[in-house]
Parts: C-alpha cells; sequence; structure tokens
C-alpha cells in the first residue's frame, strides 16, 4: 500500500501541475486513493503488533527436538507439496531450554516455507532441506540449510529488514518478525550461504536454560 500511496502522490502532483479544472478533480481522486491505502498500511501494522505482542508470551522449559518436530509436522503437507525432501537430523540429549512453544515453532515454519520458496525453480530431485538440532558451548542451534536460490550478496544485509522482498507476492515481514521473536527469548538468528553448496543457511541459537540456584 505504501508504494501505491506513493504512485498516486506523484500522479497527483502531475495533475495539479497540468492546473485545469479536470485535473483538480482528477488530483482529488488521487487524494482518496492515498488516504485508502494509509489506512490500509496502519491496518496492517496493527495485525503485525497483535501478532508480536510480547504479552501473550508463555516461556517454559522446551525440548527443541520437540519443537522442530512439530514445526517440520506442521510444515509436512507444503513440503510435499513443493516437492522438498527433508532430512532431519535431531541430536540426542539436548539440554532443555526456555522459550514460547509457539512463537519459536512459528520461527521454524517460516524459515521451513521459505526454503521450500527458495527451491522452487529447482527440478524436484534436487530440492532438499536439511534441518538439523546441536549442542554449542551454552546453546542449542537449530540449523535450516536448503539447496535453493541461495542469498545473493547484494541482499545479505536486507534479508532481515521489514518488507524486504524479492518474491512477487512477498510480503517481507517473515525474517523481520522471526527476528524480533528470537531476540524476545533472547535468542539469535543469522542467515549465511550454505557453503560449499548452492543454498542459503539459517541459524537459529538458543541459550540453554539456567540451572535454578
Ligand atoms: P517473504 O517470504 O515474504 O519474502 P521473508 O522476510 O520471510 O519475507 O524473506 C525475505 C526475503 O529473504 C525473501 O523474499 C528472499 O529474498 C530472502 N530469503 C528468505 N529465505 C531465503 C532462503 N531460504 N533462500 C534464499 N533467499 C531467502
Amino acid at each position: 500500500p505504501l508504494h501505491a500511496a506513493s504512485t498516486f502522490a506523484e500522479a497527483a502532483r502531475r495533475h495539479l501541475e497540468a492546473g485545469d479544472p479536470e485535473a483538480v478533480g482528477a488530483a482529488i481522486e488521487c487524494t482518496k486513493e492515498i488516504a485508502d491505502a494509509i489506512s490500509r498500511t496502519a491496518q496492517i501494522i496493527r495485525r503485525l503488533r497483535n501478532f508480536t505482542r510480547p504479552q501473550s508470551e508463555q516461556k517454559e522449559t522446551l525440548d527443541v527436538n520437540a519443537v522442530v518436530s512439530e514445526a517440520v509436522e506442521i510444515m509436512a503437507f507444503a513440503m510435499r507439496r513443493a516437492d522438498v525432501t527433508l532430512q532431519l537430523e535431531l541430536a540426542t540429549e539436548l539440554p532443555p531450554i526456555r522459550g514460547d512453544r509457539i512463537q519459536l515453532q512459528q520461527i521454524c515454519v517460516n524459515l521451513i516455507q521459505n526454503a521450500c520458496d527458495a527451491c522452487a525453480d529447482l527440478p524436484a530431485r534436487q530440492r532438499r532441506l536439511h534441518v538439523r538440532t546441536w549442542a554449542r558451548n551454552h546453546e542449542v542451534v537449530v540449523t535450516f540449510r536448503d539447496s535453493g536460490r541461495g542469498i545473493d550478496a547484494a541482499n545479505a544485509d536486507r534479508l532481515f529488514d521489514a518488507f524486504f522482498t524479492t518474491k512477487p507476492a512477498g510480503m517481507g515481514m517473515g525474517l523481520s518478525l522471526s527476528r524480533s521473536i528470537a531476540e524476545s527469548q533472547g535468542a539469535k538468528l543469522t542467515a549465511r550461504p550454505n557453503d560449499p553448496q548452492p543454498g542459503a543457511a539459517f541459524e537459529l541459537a538458543l541459550p540453554v536454560r539456567e540451572r535454578s540456584p
């Protein structure tokens, strides 16, 4: 909608510069479109705020393998439909973490959806996603490595920006929201190329639950 607002503002300016009475009418129509686009933007932002509102957070002690497995189950149909072959590698005896199960699942679901999207242009048998859980120092790490189109170096710094998308019908909020959710749980979400293979690698690093005194 912001793009629409800016296009109509430009059109209004051109009409007003023309100056004749008909052009003024057209400019007034443009201002109505601008007002509509702005109220649609406000509505989207309100919806997103409700979606990420921290008050709904329910922190509990979690087994990351269970969280990841549930997200994989939620996305099983989407992966089948996208012809993406999943390799799931869950470490045994991971230490527990503390976090909001639903919110962490949302991050995993979003990363799996993005991996499916990134593989869309490949022949079906080359579409792969490797999801792995493992322990590293005081963290439990979940990595998502796909064989998709990979991250364009020019875009690498913008992936997590709100409204950044390279998809025709994308909203560009998935990674931005996922990173805010991760940060609200004391976790880190990062992206890098899936070197030396083609594709992208996303890493969600969650701090291990501290022992009670
Ligand atoms: P959206 O999916 O609506 O585009 P996201 O915030 O989830 O929004 O993603 C932003 C952009 O980051 C995508 O449009 C794409 O360009 C890039 N991206 C995300 N995940 C991947 C991936 N697995 N491989 C390559 N590019 C990706």
